[in-house]
This record gives structure tokens, C-alpha cells and sequence, in this order.
């Protein structure tokens, strides 16, 4: 005999019927051969063995063998007409037409599916938001959508939770990260904006530019400042704090700051006055350095 499902013996050559006495001589009743014939018809239209077998509760082999009966009794009929057949030839034939018949089938299956795909629903469980209704943005968990989710109490409930759980990581992870913020070129441009918002009105570039961007007690100039002290000169109200206009301020430097404390408040705005007075304690301070 021969099989259909494997392709390794289809490969070997088949026996070659050549006549009706070859043929399976056992006689069907009406149900068996219609049940064969619904089969066949199954089998041509593109069912694989396995489906076919789940629909009549057989196994596979079984299909397929009455598959093969069934076919051979067709080649039986076609000989009895007179024509004669190579049997191999004609079992290829009709296994190609099934491959074929499978193909069309399963890509018209792909397109179904792909079809309803695009009809699923919003969630699993919810058809729409519990709290706002939307369909449009997508489902996170619970039933709530992704804006809604955080504003709920199950949400809320895990966050505590988990900050009780981490309360020693996220000190390290935020000092770390404040580390590393506080020495970002641009966040430190900022803090200068708002301080000198805050402090002086914004009146402390204009005074650095005002008095050359130097020391008006030492002479020190700010890329010097930037080198020794690493840090910029210092800009320091003469006589009341709370008044931040030009006249009142004025340039110095860290050290000078240091040793001339409480004297500025005595000081009325001359500048040039405060340079002369100052003139001797540069040298005080140069043998200080
Ligand atoms: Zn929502
Ligand atoms: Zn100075």
C-alpha cells in the first residue's frame, strides 16, 4: 500500500496497480461510504488530518487510511471506465492539490485573525475606565486607565509600602543624585539667577561689571578668585541689606570679606575712599597668603 502523509515515502516508488483485482475488495455499508466520501471532500478542501480526526473522534492514522481507501476507489472507478492510470502519479496529484487548498485556507485564516485583532476589547476584564470612562487610553491594571491608576488608593497603598521597604536606598540614591545635580554647569547658572534675584535685586552682575570684575580692596580679579578659591568674587551690600541699589554694593573678594566683617556697615558709599583706607591692609593680607 501506499500512505499520503509522509513525503519520504511518497519520494519511494509506489506499487503501480494495474488491475482491478489489486484493489481492496471489502464492501462498505451506505453509512461507511458516505462518511468516506465527506471525508475525501474535507481532505480536498484544504482540513489537515488532525482536524479532520478531531471532528469524528478518530485518530489520525485512521483518517488517513481511510483517506487513502477512499482515493483508491476513485482510481478504482476511473478504471473501470477504461482509462488507465499510474497510481503514483495520480496520488501526487491529489496530494498537491490539498498542499494547495491548505495554503489558501490558512492565509484566509491569518486575515480573520488580524481582522479581529483590531476589534479587542479595552481590557481584559472592564470594558471602559472605572473612574473616568475612556477607551482611548489604554488599560494599566485594575480596571483604571494610565492617568487614573496613580490616583487611586491600590496605587497608593504599594507606593508607602514600598517607600517604607527602600527607605535607607533612596537616602543614598538622592544624595548621590544631588551630588552629582548640584555640580551641572546649567543648574548652577540657575542658582545664581535666583540668588541674585532673591539678594540683590539682579543687581549683581551689573555691580561685578561696574567695578571690572575685580577686588576693590586687593585688586583680585575673578578668573584669579575662580583659581585660588575656587569660587567666584563676592558682591556685599555697604549699608543696608534690604536695599539692592548699585550704589549700595559692592565687589570684594573671599578673604577681604573675611577680614573687613561688620566694618561695611559703618562705611557710607564712596568707593574710592574705601580703597584708600583699604590700601594698607593688602599688605597685611599679601603676607597673609
Ligand atoms: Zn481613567
Ligand atoms: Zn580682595
Amino acid at each position: 500500500m501506499c500512505s499520503l502523509i509522509s513525503r519520504k515515502e511518497i519520494k519511494k516508488p509506489l506499487l503501480i496497480v494495474k488491475s482491478i483485482e489489486d484493489f481492496p475488495k471489502q464492501k462498505l455499508s451506505d453509512s461507511q461510504l458516505s462518511r468516506q466520501f465527506d471525508i475525501l471532500k474535507k481532505y480536498k478542501e484544504g482540513l489537515t488530518l488532525q482536524e479532520i480526526a478531531r471532528e469524528y473522534k478518530l485518530t489520525r492514522e485512521r483518517i488517513r487510511q481511510i483517506i487513502e481507501r477512499g482515493l483508491l476507489y476513485e482510481a478504482r472507478e476511473i478504471i473501470k471506465k477504461g482509462f488507465i492510470i499510474d497510481l503514483n502519479e495520480f496520488l501526487k496529484e491529489k496530494k498537491q492539490k490539498h498542499l494547495l487548498a491548505k495554503k489558501i485556507k490558512h492565509e484566509s485564516l491569518k486575515k480573520f485573525v488580524k481582522k479581529n485583532k483590531r476589534e479587542k476589547r479595552w481590557s481584559r476584564y472592564y470594558d471602559c475606565c472605572r473612574r473616568c470612562g475612556t477607551v482611548f487610553i489604554s488599560h494599566h491594571a485594575h480596571g483604571y486607565c494610565e492617568k487614573c491608576y496613580p490616583k487611586t488608593e491600590i496605587f497608593k497603598e504599594i507606593q508607602t509600602a514600598s517607600r517604607l521597604r527602600n527607605i535607607e536606598k533612596r537616602k543614598k540614591y538622592t544624595k548621590e543624585y544631588s551630588k552629582k545635580y548640584s555640580k551641572r554647569p546649567e543648574v548652577i547658572e540657575k542658582r545664581k539667577k535666583r540668588w541674585d534675584l532673591i539678594y540683590f535685586g539682579g543687581n549683581r552682575e551689573k555691580a561685578l561689571i561696574r567695578d571690572k570684575e575685580q577686588c576693590q580692596l586687593c585688586g583680585l580679579s575673578r578668573s584669579e578668585s575662580y583659581k585660588k578659591y575656587n569660587n567666584d568674587l563676592c558682591v556685599v551690600h555697604i549699608n543696608d541689606k534690604k536695599n539692592n541699589n548699585l550704589e549700595n554694593l559692592i565687589t570684594i573678594c573671599r578673604i577681604c570679606l573675611k577680614l573687613n566683617i561688620g566694618k561695611f556697615k559703618k562705611i557710607k558709599h564712596n568707593l574710592k575712599k574705601i580703597i584708600k583706607k583699604s590700601t594698607p591692609k593688602i599688605k597685611n593680607f599679601n603676607e597673609f597668603n
